[in-house]
C-alpha cells in the first residue's frame, strides 16, 4: 500500500497506460480522479474495476488540449475527493505519418494535446497542491522518443522532449513548495497508440529483437514506475527521468 489514501489524478485513463496506472494506484490504496475524452466504454470499465477494489473514483470528461478542461478537472477532483496529492499527465496521441507531407493540422493537434495539455494540467494541479500546503508529486508520461527520433514521428517526438523539459523546469519552480516533478519515458508498450504500426508481424518481431528483455512492454510495466515516483519512496527524487523500455535505448545494434 504505497499510496494509502493518497488522491491520484490521471489524464487519459480510459485505455492503455493511463488505465493500467489507475488500476495499480488503486491496488496501492489510492483514490482516483480520472480524465477521459472519447472512450466512454473504456472509462466506465476502469471506474468499475477501481470501485471493485474498494477505492473512491470520479471520472471527468474533457479535451486536455483546452485549458478549461484542466481547471475543471482539478477543481472537480479537489471537490469530489478532498485533495490533490499526485498528478499524472498521461493523455497523448501519436498519429504516425511521413514527415514531408504531414498536414499542419496533424502537427498542431499533436502539439496541443501532448504539450499544451501537459502544461495546463500541470499548472492547475500545482496551484492546487501549493494552496494545500503539503507538497505533492507530478509525473509526466514522456517517452523514449524524447531521446531518439522516429521517421514517422517528427510531429510527436518534440512534444515528448517538451514534456520532459516541462518536468525539469517545474521541478525547480515547485521544489520550494515540496512538489516533486519527474518524467517516465516508456519504450514500446503495446497499446492502441501503436496497434496499427505494430500490426505488421515482421515489424513487431523486429522490435522485439531490439529489446534486450525480449518483449514489448505492457501498461503494467509503466504503472509500477509511476507508483514509485508518486510514493514517499521517491521523496528525494525530482527533475529526473525514468526510462521504462526493457533496455531498448541502450541497444545500439
Ligand atoms: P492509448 O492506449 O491510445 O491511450 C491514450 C489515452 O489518452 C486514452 O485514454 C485517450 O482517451 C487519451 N486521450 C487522447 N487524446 C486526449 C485528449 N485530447 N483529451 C483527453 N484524453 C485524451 O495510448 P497509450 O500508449 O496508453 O499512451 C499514453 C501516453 O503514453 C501517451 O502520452 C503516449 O505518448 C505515452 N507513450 C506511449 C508509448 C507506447 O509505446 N504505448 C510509449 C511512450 C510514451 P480517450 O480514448 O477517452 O479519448
Amino acid at each position: 500500500m504505497l499510496l494509502a489514501d493518497k488522491t491520484v489524478l490521471i489524464t487519459g485513463a480510459s485505455r492503455g497506460i493511463g488505465r493500467g496506472t489507475a488500476l495499480e494506484c488503486a491496488r496501492q490504496g489510492a483514490n482516483l480522479a480520472l480524465n477521459w475524452f472519447h472512450d466512454r466504454e473504456g472509462i466506465d470499465a476502469t471506474v468499475a474495476q477501481i470501485e471493485a477494489l474498494g477505492r473512491r473514483v470520479i471520472a471527468v470528461e474533457g479535451d486536455v488540449a483546452e485549458r478549461s478542461s484542466a481547471l475543471q478537472f482539478i477543481a472537480a477532483a479537489a471537490k469530489g475527493l478532498g485533495s490533490v496529492d499526485v498528478f499524472v499527465s498521461n493523455a497523448g496521441i501519436c498519429p504516425f505519418h511521413t514527415f514531408l507531407d504531414t498536414a499542419p493540422e496533424t502537427f498542431e493537434r499533436t502539439l496541443a494535446v501532448n504539450l499544451h495539455g501537459a502544461y495546463y494540467m500541470t499548472q492547475a494541479a500545482a496551484n492546487c497542491m501549493k494552496d494545500q500546503g503539503r507538497g505533492g508529486s507530478i509525473i509526466a508520461i514522456s517517452s523514449i522518443s524524447a531521446l531518439v527520433g522516429g521517421g514517422l514521428q517528427a510531429h510527436y517526438t518534440p512534444t515528448k522532449a517538451g514534456v520532459h523539459s516541462l518536468m525539469q523546469s517545474c521541478a525547480i519552480a515547485l521544489g520550494p513548495y515540496g512538489i516533486r516533478c519527474n518524467s517516465v519515458m516508456p519504450g514500446t508498450i503495446a497499446t492502441d497508440i501503436n496497434k496499427d504500426d505494430l500490426s505488421d508481424p515482421k515489424k513487431r518481431a523486429y522490435m522485439e529483437t531490439r529489446i534486450p528483455l525480449g518483449r514489448l512492454g505492457e501498461p503494467q510495466d509503466v504503472a509500477g514506475c509511476v507508483v514509485f515516483l508518486a510514493s514517499d519512496l521517491a521523496r528525494y527524487v525530482t527533475g529526473a527521468a525514468l526510462l521504462v523500455d526493457g533496455g531498448l535505448f541502450v541497444n545500439l545494434q
